[in-house]
This record gives C-alpha cells, sequence and structure tokens, in this order.
C-alpha cells in the first residue's frame, strides 16, 4: 500500500474519493507517525483519541454523500487556536491548564469542513520569538539536519515551530500557524515546506490568543502550495466575532493556481539586499529571477525606502500590543494563580512564575513605550513609520504585481545559537516583517537547498487581497525548484 503519511493533502482527498483508503486508516498512519516522530518534540498536547473519532464520522459523512473540502485529513493544530475541551497552552506555564469551552474561528472551519486534529503544536511561548525555544515546554527540533555530519539539533524556526517541524517530518498532511512578523514563513522556510500568512483580516483571529492584535493573523503549512490553496479556503471568511475580519469574497484559491504568469510584474525591493546576506541566499534569489523570467513574467526593481525601520518599529509595536494583550493573565481569571498575601502580590508571583525570560522582556519593552513620558517618542512616532512602510509598499505595487525576496537570511540554525543576542534573534524577520506591518499576503516557498544540506525559502509577497496571486506565483517557484529532499531521517525510515 502506498506511503499513507508522504501524500499530500490533495492526494489523499481523490484517493479518499476513491475510496483507496478510509479517513480511519489515513488518520491512523499519522497518529502512528506522531509516536515515530515524539523525539521532535513538536506537540504541546496530542489527541490520538479525538483524531479516531473524528475520522470514523468522517467517514460516515463521506459515505453519505457529505464530504467536506477537507473530509477526513488529518491536521496538527498551533496550540495558540482556542480548541473546546482541549487544554490550550500558548506554550505557557501560565496557560497550564487553561481548557476552552469553544473553538476559534479558524480551528472550527477546518472541522467544519472535515478536517482532523492530530494535536495541539508546541510554539514559541505566546508566539514570540524564532526558533520555538522559549515555549515551557522544551524546544521543538527540526528533522532536517545538516549534511556536513555534526548532528547538532536545529530549530524548526519560530514561532509556528512544532507546526512547521510536524509537517516536514510527514507525521501531519498540514497544520495551523498564526504570523505576527513571520512565524508561518520562517518555519515554512527553515522546514522546507510551504506557508502562506494571508492579508490581515482574511482569517478570524477570533479564539486565537492575541499577542499583538494589528499584526497576527492565521494561515496554514503544508508540503505544497496547492494543498495551502485548499486549506486557506477552508480557514479565511468574514467573522462578524472578529472586528477586524474583513467582509470580501473568497476566490477560488485552488483554480488560481492554474494561471499563467505571463506578463506579470515582479518587483524586486533593493533595500532587501542587506549587507551581509550569504551568497548562496543571494544567488538563490537571482535563480528565482530567473525562473520566473523563464515563464514569461517581467522582473522590476522597486524601492521600499522605509523598510530599513521595519525592525525597531516592528519591536516598539508588537511589545505595546503584547503587554496590553497579556494584561488579561494575572491568576484570576485563566490557568496559573500563585497566592500571594494580598491581590497585588498574588499579580506579582502568578506572573513572576507564569511566564518566560522572553516574555517579560516584551511586556517590559512595551509597558516602557507606552508609559506617559516615553508614549509620543516610541508608540507615536512608530505608528507614523508604519505608515510609511505601508505607503511604499502601495507606491511598489503602482509598478509590480508581486514581489520576491528571500524568506530568511539563513538556513536553521543550532537550537542554543542566537540565544545570548535577542537582537541577533530578531534579525531573522528582516524579510518578513515589513509585510506584516504593511498587512500583506506573504508566502515562503521551498525554493533550493544551503551547502550544507538544509531548506531554503523564497517570500512572494502580494497586494491586499491578493493571495491567488501569490500561490500562482508560490506554484511556479516550487515546479521549478522541484525539490525531492527528505530529511535524512524520514529516509531512513523509507528505508
Ligand atoms: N519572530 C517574531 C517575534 O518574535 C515574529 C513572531 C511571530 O510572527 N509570531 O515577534
Amino acid at each position: 500500500m502506498t506511503n499513507l503519511t508522504h501524500l499530500t493533502i490533495a492526494e489523499a482527498l481523490d484517493a479518499l474519493k476513491k475510496k483507496d483508503f478510509t479517513a480511519k486508516e489515513l488518520t491512523e498512519a499519522h497518529v502512528k507517525a506522531t509516536s515515530e516522530f515524539r523525539h521532535l518534540n513538536a506537540y504541546v498536547t496530542e489527541t490520538p483519541e479525538i483524531a479516531v473519532e473524528q475520522a470514523e464520522a468522517s467517514d460516515k459523512r463521506r459515505a453519505k454523500g457529505e464530504a467536506g473540502l477537507l473530509e477526513g485529513i488529518p491536521l496538527a493544530i498551533k496550540d495558540l487556536y482556542c480548541t473546546k475541551g482541549v487544554r490550550t497552552t500558548a506554550s505557557s506555564k501560565i496557560l497550564e491548564n487553561f481548557i476552552p469551552t469553544y473553538d476559534s474561528t479558524v480551528s472550527g472551519n477546518l472541522m467544519r469542513d472535515g478536517a482532523i486534529m492530530l494535536g495541539k503544536t508546541s510554539l514559541d511561548e505566546f508566539a514570540m520569538g524564532s526558533s520555538n525555544t522559549t515555549s515551557a515546554y522544551g524546544n521543538v527540533i527540526n528533522p532536517w539536519k545538516r549534511s556536513t555530519g555534526d548532528n547538532a539539533d536545529l530549530v524548526p524556526g519560530g514561532s509556528s515551530g512544532g507546526s512547521a517541524a510536524i509537517v516536514a517530518a510527514r507525521a501531519a498532511m498540514g497544520s495551523t500557524g498564526t504570523d505576527t512578523g513571520g512565524s508561518i514563513r520562517q518555519p515554512a522556510s527553515f522546514c522546507g515546506i510551504a506557508g502562506i500568512k494571508p492579508t490581515y483580516g482574511r482569517c478570524s483571529r477570533w479564539g486565537i490568543i492575541a499577542f499583538a492584535s494589528s499584526l497576527d493573523q492565521a494561515g496554514p503549512f503544508a508540503r505544497t502550495v496547492e494543498d495551502c490553496a485548499i486549506m486557506l479556503q477552508s480557514m479565511s471568511g468574514y467573522d462578524p466575532k472578529d472586528s477586524t475580519s474583513a467582509n470580501q469574497p473568497v476566490p477560488d484559491f485552488r483554480a488560481a493556481l492554474s494561471g499563467s504568469i505571463k506578463g506579470l510584474r515582479v518587483g524586486i525591493p533593493k533595500e532587501y539586499n542587506v549587507d551581509g546576506l550569504p551568497a548562496e541566499i543571494a544567488k538563490l534569489w537571482e535563480q528565482g529571477k530567473d525562473w520566473l523570467r523563464s515563464e514569461g513574467a517581467e522582473i522590476i526593481d522597486v524601492s521600499l525606502p522605509h523598510s530599513k525601520y521595519a525592525l525597531p518599529v516592528y519591536y516598539i509595536l508588537a511589545p505595546a500590543e503584547c503587554s496590553s494583550n497579556l494584561a488579561r493573565y494575572d491568576g484570576v481569571r485563566y490557568g496559573l494563580r500563585v497566592e500571594g498575601k494580598d491581590l497585588t502580590e498574588t499579580y506579582e508571583k502568578t506572573r513572576a512564575q507564569g511566564f518566560g525570560n522572553e516574555v517579560k522582556r516584551r511586556i517590559m519593552i512595551g509597558t516602557y513605550v507606552l508609559s506617559a513620558g516615553y508614549y509620543d517618542a516610541y508608540y507615536t512616532k512608530a505608528q507614523k513609520i508604519r505608515r510609511l512602510i505601508a505607503e511604499d509598499f502601495a507606491k511598489a505595487y503602482e509598478k509590480c504585481d508581486v514581489l520576491l525576496s528571500p524568506t530568511a537570511p539563513s538556513a536553521a540554525f543550532a537550537i542554543g545559537e542566537n540565544e545570548d543576542d535577542p537582537v541577533k534573534m530578531y534579525l531573522n524577520d528582516v524579510f518578513t516583517i515589513p509585510a506584516s506591518l504593511a498587512g500583506l499576503p506573504g508566502m515562503s516557498v521551498p525554493a533550493g537547498m544551503s551547502s550544507d544540506g538544509l531548506p531554503l525559502g523564497l517570500q512572494i509577497i502580494g497586494k491586499p487581497w491578493d493571495e491567488a496571486t501569490v500561490l500562482r506565483v508560490g506554484h511556479v517557484i516550487e515546479k521549478a525548484a522541484a525539490i525531492t529532499a527528505l530529511p535524512a531521517m524520514l529516509m531512513k525510515k523509507a528505508a
């Protein structure tokens, strides 16, 4: 029988329709793979019983002719999405025992369409990080290893590291992530899979634990662009429960893949040629331009002059919003409570013990930039520059239809690297944050391999609401790159 865990979502949907196997068989194969890859520590909570139960219900629906868009497809859900009756921790100690009484809109949409939940994946605590090393439940390990034979455990990227690692390990067919400044795109690049952050407002934020509300967006990870398109279809849509959800028509994303890119104008932001960009990444970027050119696209140089301020702006605005969003974790309403002699001491002890260092660092920065004497100097200023960054994109899009850049300035690094220097860690998102600040859709597609055998992604950034073109360009790059390499630990398994 075919190796069920190596199928794409599109292939599995066809095979389920043809009754080649059942959703229960497909799910059980993934539950088994989940246990085989437990050493990656990708999950905070596995939910095999729920998965099998859902699969049985899915088979019944299909038999009755009621199959949904993702009928019978086993997925992993980032542990930032509230799931009814299933512990949801945000990878924080402060939410160790939090069991939501409702489903987030987006995970609910996936289940409505017949998807099956394998478990809740680990992330950087409250989605703050680029390495999945700030989780209170331990590091997540990337299934890829360097080909140099050093055998070091590598980070999967972050914050959606568990979701990316488990899809790369072929133990889930797809997964959900969230992206505030790069948390879908950078882990997708590090793990050699595809991931798309849609336009801000495309997917509801309702029931997704908030980090920075003006930036947070849900999106899918999968092993192909087509699978991302299928998942995004289900995840998207207007939700009256989220006041920032946009009432925009959702196009047929999968159908958009078949169009040609002839005549499409692809902008190359010159400022993304940052100092110290590794030669192999610059080369991959060139290769990407060539692939698109040979499909009839026109390559155009554009300028995003304010993008050099994107990182400092982000590291004012995101902490500011997080400091206010995380004020609700006070030991009274949710999760952990450490009793003190009075209410204030209870707050202090709960927050001191419940939050990790990175979260505390951000709450302190956020509180500082929002405090009376500094508000205008930092917060207001950053808001103004955010507007300029967004205007740069709008201007660039007068000349082009999409932008192409590397996703990240490096391949996956070893666990522990960059740990002593938060600023160096923050540089991971230099290419992803500008689009986040402007609310634009962005996707990472596997496009090449580093000299030490690790996956590298290219990023496609689109106009607002134009995920369809982003996906189409991603599909062209994916076909041209035709990557067949697998993490060595999977090849051993197959052998
Ligand atoms: N790495 C960035 C940060 O630490 C982005 C995280 C994210 O997108 N959630 O904030």
